[in-house]
């Protein structure tokens, strides 16, 4: 039985005394209780509804139908661990492989995006013998120890135990605020050099490279789009360490960036290992790592493996079904033909507020920097608060990215319409016109 309470007041209470009161709460100062989704939009228990911009996990839209049909059909026939021969973990297994570039082959199946990471580092000390990783600076890679070792987004944060010795950072590779700019149409090999440097000094102490980990938009990092051949040039180097190079795809896979159905596909470059988590399954706790058969050879060397819910029936069923549902309603196509059209009305923006600094991102994964000043590049962290109230004044979900706070970040469910992008533009535009 649910209490159904509707005093919120008392809801926070109730939160403060039996959740961990580490975990933060959206709109804090005004909070919502959201008790209902239904495809881009979400309802609070007063019967309001809200455009959801926020949510790239729950791809296919909330409670999509198709995944809610077969989550509830296969609960109701088998839910069991990955010891029995089943044809739901090999046919999922098999269809996302097929989305794959060669050599990426070999599917294990986790059940969230932390898990994924872990075990890909796991693979990579594994496979190389090394030890150490380079992340791109102000990343966040998941919960786990090793996660949090890889992210420095928030090792270095109030409260973060610091970087570990064998965790290196590189430069973030961002044209807008970082040493290399976008006229510079080498920028992406330049900031290769970072990591090319750290391999360099790896080796002068002595120790040993397991791998380079890196997001292929960088989420936390305010939506930063990779500089054109930044990965080609990193993985070269890299490779010739003897390191692998694994590519986070947890937040932007499976079509978000439109042109592509990967991330890393826009940089033309293949990765030795990919993890993907939140849309995998519209909601459904679960993750995924893909490697290269000679991987996961060496990572089959006797301590073995094994997830206890990672790759059950039920999740393996929904997983396959967001697949279907991505290729049946051509989602990627809609989030390229979508996505294009807002960013070029962001760039309109841009040249009306000089609020805006950057507007930057690919098909459903954007992101509009807020700066006061054009020169120094000085960032508008309230000024973006104010816009993410606002916005929830008018019925719009939206949120801040970046190591500044001061990127409207841009991830709606991919069943994002033109007319729901000329409501938000709309929206927007109003809203900078009063706080300019
Ligand atoms: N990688 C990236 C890029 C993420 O954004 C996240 C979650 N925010 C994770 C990994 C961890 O995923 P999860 O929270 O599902 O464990």
């Amino acid at each position: 039985r649910v209490s159904d309470e509707t005093n919120y007041d008392t809801l926070l209470q109730r939160r403060k005394t039996s959740l961990n009161n580490n975990l933060s709460i959206s709109y804090g100062k005004d909070p919502l209780k959201i008790v209902k989704g239904a495809m881009q939009y979400l309802y609070d228990d007063k019967g309001n509804a809200y455009l959801d911009c926020v949510n790239n996990v729950c791809h296919l839209g909330h409670c999509h139908p198709e995944v809610v049909k077969a989550g509830q059909k296969q609960m109701a026939v088998l839910n069991t661990n990955t010891r029995f021969l089943s044809d739901h973990i090999l046919d999922y297994a098999e269809h996302l492989a097929s989305k794959f570039p060669d050599p990426l082959k070999v599917v294990t199946f986790v059940c969230s995006g932390s898990e994924a990471n872990d075990l890909a580092v796991r693979m990579a000390q594994t496979y190389t013998g090394g030890t150490d990783m380079i992340v791109i600076d102000h990343a966040y890679h998941g919960t786990s120890r090793v996660d949090q070792d890889l992210s420095p987004y928030k090792f270095n944060s109030k409260g973060g135990r610091g970087q570990a010795s064998y965790i290196h950072v590189a430069e973030m590779p961002d044209l807008y605020r970082g040493k290399f700019k976008a006229n510079d149409p080498e920028a992406g090999e330049k900031y290769a050099e970072y990591v090319k440097e750290h391999l360099e000094r790896i080796e002068s102490q002595g120790k040993k490279i397991a791998g380079f980990i890196g997001e292929s938009v960088l989420g936390c990092g305010g939506q930063i789009v990779l500089p054109d051949g930044y990965f080609e040039k990193a993985f070269e180097h890299v490779r010739n360490a003897g390191g692998v190079c694994i590519v986070d795809e947890v937040q932007v896979g499976f079509g978000r960036v439109g042109s592509h159905f990967w991330g890393f596909e826009t940089q033309r470059a293949i990765p030795d290992i990919v993890t993907m988590g939140k849309p995998i399954g519209n909601g459904h706790p679960l993750g995924a790592v893909i490697t290269t058969p000679e991987i996961a050879e060496a990572f089959n060397n006797g301590l073995e493996y094994f997830n206890t819910f990672g790759g059950n029936p039920v999740s393996c069923y929904i997983g396959k079904t967001v697949l279907e549902v991505i290729e049946d309603e051509q989602l990627q196509e809609n989030a390229q033909k979508v996505g294009a059209k807002l960013l070029e009305e962001f760039k309109r923006l841009g040249e009306k507020y000089s609020l805006i600094g950057d507007v930057r991102g690919m098909g459903l994964f954007l992101g509009i920097e807020l700066v006061k000043d054009h020169q120094t590049l000085e960032p508008a962290a309230e000024e973006a608060d104010v816009v993410i109230e606002k916005m929830k004044e008018r019925g719009i979900l939206l949120s801040t990215d970046g190591p500044l706070h001061n990127v409207l970040k841009f991830k709606p469910p991919m069943v994002f319409t033109m007319a729901n992008a000329e409501l938000f533009v709309q929206a927007l535009d109003e809203i900078l016109q009063e706080i300019s």
